[in-house]
């Protein structure tokens, strides 16, 4: 679609907060999770969402200032610094391309595998590639991933203490079972390390501001080098961003899209910019519902998918 002006600049401020009210009644719906202790303490009624354009435009709704961990919306970027870093070759050796029909922590799927992890957007992708980051302990690789998406992304994410010690309060059998196949099948070294770096790189903390910086490095790579691996990333967060999900997202949002377990969401629109949204409350397939609504909303109000 080209009508000389781009669809993302024509959203109001009040259609935003309209729909943002919107997608918190809808919310209700959804329930916290309860595996890590301290995400199932939030408010479940906040719904948090920042746009930012190409163009330089910005549009907001619910409190700005407010801190939560990225968890699996930190995914795409340990992607991104890998393949920037390593090149694709190294990165696809360690890690598959393909979608999947299982939850994100699913055990069965890398059996079903042979120990090879599918994609990089579910856990044990991710893990395998958390072993791949430099640093002689859990905290620097994730200082090394952190400080490199300060500096690229003008943004300013923090490990998290808190969250950070409720996840190795309650440690969770899944990873731990994940983990232990992955070094089973060679992808991973140490796995009391890789684990650690993992949990270390959920647990980074975000407003929604930073979220959404975050998106734009997808939307105008900083550099000719970041082209092929913003590309990949994005293809990867369309097929496999939201797990099981991902198939009907795609057909009825087509933008690429990243979930965490949190409630976060980030969404990429292509030459246009980036929506970032929280609202903490799960659907059965661990995607926040508030969010999602809210991003269909948009998408669909503005005619933004890809595939127009
Ligand atoms: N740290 C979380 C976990 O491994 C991240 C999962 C998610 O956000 N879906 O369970």
């Amino acid at each position: 679609m080209n009508r000389g002006v781009k669809q993302l600049d024509e959203l109001t401020q009040k259609q935003l907060e309209t729909w943002a009210k919107e997608a918190q009644r809808r919310s209700q719906l959804g329930q916290l999770p309860t595996y890590i202790p301290q995400l199932a303490q939030v408010n479940p009624q906040e719904v948090v969402v920042q746009i930012l354009t190409l163009t330089g435009k910005s549009f907001q709704a619910g409190n700005q200032s407010l801190r939560f961990p990225l968890m699996s919306v930190m995914k795409p970027f340990l992607l991104l610094n890998r393949l920037v870093e390593l090149g694709e070759d190294e990165v696809f050796k360690r890690v598959g391309v393909q979608p999947s029909d299982q939850p994100f922590n699913s055990l069965e799927q890398l059996q079903a595998d042979d120990g090879w992890p599918r994609n990089p957007m579910l856990n044990s992708g991710a893990i395998a590639l958390a072993a791949l980051l430099p640093g002689q302990n859990a905290g620097s690789r994730c200082d090394y991933l952190c400080s490199w998406l300060n500096q690229t992304a003008h943004c300013q994410l923090v490990l998290d203490q808190a969250i950070l010690e409720s996840v190795r309060s309650a440690p969770n059998p899944r990873n731990q079972r994940l983990i232990a196949r992955l070094q089973g099948s060679g992808y991973v070294e140490h796995p009391d390390l890789t684990l650690d770096t993992y949990n270390q790189i959920c647990c980074l903390s975000a407003t929604i501001s930073d979220l959404a910086e975050l998106g734009l490095l997808l939307v105008k790579p900083p550099d000719l080098k970041w082209q092929v691996p913003s590309r990949m990333v994005k293809a990867l967060m369309m097929t496999c961003g939201l797990y099981e999900a991902s198939g009907q997202f795609a057909v009825d949002v087509g933008l690429p899209t990243k979930s965490g377990v949190s409630g976060a969401v980030l969404s990429i629109i292509p030459q246009q910019g980036a929506i970032a949204c929280y609202s903490p409350p799960l659907d059965p397939e661990g995607n926040s519902v508030g969010s999602l609504f809210l991003i269909q909303k948009i998408a669909q109000s503005l005619g933004l998918s890809v595939f127009n």
